[in-house]
């Protein structure tokens, strides 16, 4: 019989997958397929770190679908062209795969959908509510955040699905590809499986997410279990580990499995931030443009400064101010950053080193796990303040109140800036500020105050070109 393909992309399980239940009801054997896109592994964009992670949660697909009785067959090349020859050689006649909003991926998709002569079934796995199901009431997508959120909350969620046991297609006489080669980055690189991630959900929901509400904004020390903190999932979310549908309703579980109002607000919020990254996954759709410019055009004239040495001092956690250097070591050790930290370290580049925000983006997509165009694009837009709803340029986080407030112990400073090891909690927050301070660790590269300053001129002088 002719197999029907499912491609996978950004969805590497076997659990709770639209793509697969779809196929299944056909009776046709399936064909599961993964290409190795050199057009996304060869990207300056790339990271190196967040590539092992997905080839580690590609092996373990693999696995699992051998498990079930199949394989995952590996392809390399240009996605419409692997596709054209995989159809001619077994006469496909149905292709799955889950949708994939980013500019790239649509533009692939759309060509392949007008090349190809096979029907397609493209998907919305990857959200809990699709772009074309909500609107304002005058049928435009919503810009800002908290109406789309209540506007959200009162739309009807997907349930899971259930996978049965397929009929897979033997591809044991069509040639493979092998991995790719991974640059070497020093990352230690979590577990990489679905069964993993479910894990990690399951741990989350059963504790962290009752203390949720606070424990976000902890930045704490990382050799505690950084599930206290929040749920570490945006990784298993980014490749499709877990399923988004499993996220949601195991949080209306936890909220139900509680009395406590406290708690349940905690839940709730752990909610908004997933319809946070639904948001974000939205206003990318709607406004493809934003990938490369400012969300708000009147930050177009924005006169941002570029000075390398500054700019290399932020990427190398060499700045002087400890909470802006610990975070960006966490990054570049770990590939994950906590999501207060990505704030500070945000607005320290755009605001007091007034650098352009599409530098950081891409040196946090050289080096997230989680690395997202949508939410990484949203989350520069908001703390550069050219975004949706975004932080008003003119309020500028004060690294120090910052650090006062999320790291009071200072243990995440310690713990990522050994040379600030010793130092007494008085000072940790502004080391140069002690009478000796310690050897090896610079001083502000930028004094925040006349950093500040400088920012609100440009900014003022913006506003003036706005007016005229
Ligand atoms: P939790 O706090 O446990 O949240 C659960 C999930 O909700 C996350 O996994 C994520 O999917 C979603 N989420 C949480 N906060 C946000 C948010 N502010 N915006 C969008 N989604 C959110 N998130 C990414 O997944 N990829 C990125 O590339 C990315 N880049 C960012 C860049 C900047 C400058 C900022 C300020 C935020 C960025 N975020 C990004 C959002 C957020 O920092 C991470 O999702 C979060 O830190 C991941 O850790 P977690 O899974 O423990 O989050």
């Amino acid at each position: 019989m002719n197999p029907v393909i499912v491609w996978y992309r950004r969805d590497l399980r076997t659990y709770d997958h639209l793509p697969l239940h779809y196929a299944i009801q056909t009776g046709q054997p399936i064909l599961p397929l993964f290409i190795f896109d050199p057009a996304i592994l060869d990207s300056k964009r790339a990271s190196p770190a967040r590539l092992e992670f997905m080839l580690n949660g590609l092996s373990a697909l693999r696995d699992d679908l051998q498990k079930m009785g199949g394989d995952l067959y590996l392809a390399s090349g240009n996605p419409k062209e692997i596709l054209a020859d995989l159809i001619t050689q077994t006469g496909a006649t149905d292709l799955f795969y889950g949708i994939d909003y980013t500019p790239y991926a649509r533009k692939r998709d759309e060509a392949i959908a007008n090349t190809l002569n096979i029907t397609i079934h493209a998907l919305h796995d990857r959200l809990l509510v699709p772009p074309q199901n909500i609107a304002t009431a005058e049928g435009r997508p919503y810009t800002v955040y908290t109406p789309f959120k209540n506007k959200w909350r009162t739309l009807e969620k997907p349930i899971c699905v259930n996978i049965t046991s397929p009929q897979f297609y033997d591809t044991s006489h069509l040639p493979q590809a092998g991995f790719p080669r991974v640059h070497p980055h020093g990352v230690k690189i979590p577990t990489a499986t679905s069964e993993y991630g479910r894990e990690l959900l399951s741990t989350f929901m059963s504790r962290g997410v009752y203390t949720y509400a606070d424990g976000r904004n902890r930045l704490g020390n990382p050799s505690d279990n950084p599930q206290t903190q929040t749920s570490f999932l945006s990784p298993y979310i980014r490749f499709g580990l877990i399923s988004i549908r499993d996220i949601y309703w195991s949080a209306r579980e936890a909220y139900e499995a509680t009395p406590s109002n406290t708690k349940r607000d905690s839940v709730s919020t752990f909610v908004d931030e997933i319809i946070w990254h639904e948001f974000y996954t939205h206003i990318l759709w709607h406004f493809p443009h934003v990938k490369t410019h400012n969300f708000n055009p009147k930050f177009d004239d924005m006169a941002w400064q570029y000075d390398h040495d500054h700019f290399t001092a932020w990427c190398e956690g060499r700045t002087g101010y400890p909470i802006v250097d610990a975070a960006m070591r966490q990054l570049v050790q770990t590939g994950w950053m906590h999501n207060r930290a990505r704030m500070i370290v945000a607005s320290f580049l755009t605001k007091d080193l007034l650098i352009d925000w599409r530098l950081g983006e891409a040196f946090f997509m050289q080096h997230l796990l989680d690395g997202d165009t949508a939410a990484n694009n949203g989350g520069w837009q908001w703390s550069a303040g050219t975004g949706t709803d975004a932080q008003p340029f003119f309020r500028i986080f004060n690294p120090y109140t910052q650090s006062e407030k999320f790291d009071p112990s200072g243990d995440f400073i310690r713990y990522w800036i050994p040379e600030l090891a010793d130092v007494p909690d008085k000072f940790i927050h502004a080391p140069h500020t002690m009478p000796n301070p310690p050897k090896g660790y610079p001083a502000p590269i930028v004094d925040h105050d006349l950093a500040r300053k400088i920012a609100l001129e440009a900014h003022t002088g913006l506003k003036k070109e706005d007016k005229t």
